[in-house]
């Protein structure tokens, strides 16, 4: 069963991963695609309000994209703890944030330079996110990507994922999550991590079928 939703999983995000090359190389060539940002942005924003980091899982190129060509290639030693305290996240934040308005402030009234601005952001932390999953989990750079921050934040308590007291403690939840949650740490109750991308790789996997999201038990009472 868990050989199949990874299979169908990826085949979801090998095509949302195609753009992220797209408009990395291409955005370089034609600047205006770097506006296609945007649409990520508020993509990640819009979905966290009601369904939390969802958008991370397969709809996001880059997070797609980390999950498929970083797995083999990365150490995955684990995630420093640091990405995942609000004090550094937010400095991160706070830091791209002014980066792209003073690019975006000195580009006004130019689509290509404003395209470039986005373009330019892009490369730098893909690059810095390629460096990270290289050496930690794939998914290191979604700990403190500036929209997974928000989505976070945004996030907390928004369809969470059920642990039952059937829970028989083996741990392959926290093995297969790309996040490094543990979702048995939550047993017999609602696991409200913001950053849970809410993946269904732990429901796959659990062999005791303890796991679930608030709308499936609901639909399954
Ligand atoms: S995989 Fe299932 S049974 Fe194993 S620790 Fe996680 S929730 Fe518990
Ligand atoms: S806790 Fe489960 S659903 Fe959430 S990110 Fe981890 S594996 Fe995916």
């Amino acid at each position: 069963m868990f050989k199949q939703f990874k299979a169908n999983r990826s085949r979801l995000q090998k095509y949302t991963s195609g753009i992220l090359p797209l408009v990395l190389i291409g955005g370089w060539l034609y600047p205006p695609l770097g506006f296609s940002l945007l649409i990520c942005m508020f993509g990640a924003v819009g979905i966290a309000l009601y369904k939390g980091r969802a958008w991370c899982d397969w709809m996001c190129p880059r997070g797609s994209f980390y999950d498929l060509f970083l797995d083999s290639l990365s150490r995955k030693l684990p995630i420093p703890s640091i990405f995942k305290t609000n004090w550094f996240r937010t400095i991160i934040l706070s830091l791209l944030v002014a980066v792209l308005s003073v690019q975006i402030y000195y580009a006004w009234g130019d689509s290509y330079g404003i395209g470039r601005a986005f373009v330019l952001v892009l490369t730098v932390t893909t690059t810095v996110g390629i460096v990270l999953g290289a050496v930690f989990k794939p998914r290191a750079w979604c700990q403190i990507c500036p929209m997974g921050t928000l989505g976070s934040w945004l996030s907390t308590g928004k369809k969470p994922l059920y642990v039952s007291e059937h829970c028989k403690d083996c741990k392959l939840c926290a093995k297969v999550c790309p996040m490094q949650l543990k979702p048995y740490d939550s047993k017999a109750g609602f696991m409200a991590d913001g950053d849970c991308i809410k993946c269904s790789s732990c429901v796959a996997a659990c062999p005791a079928k303890a796991l679930g999201f608030e709308e499936e038990l609901r639909k399954a009472a």
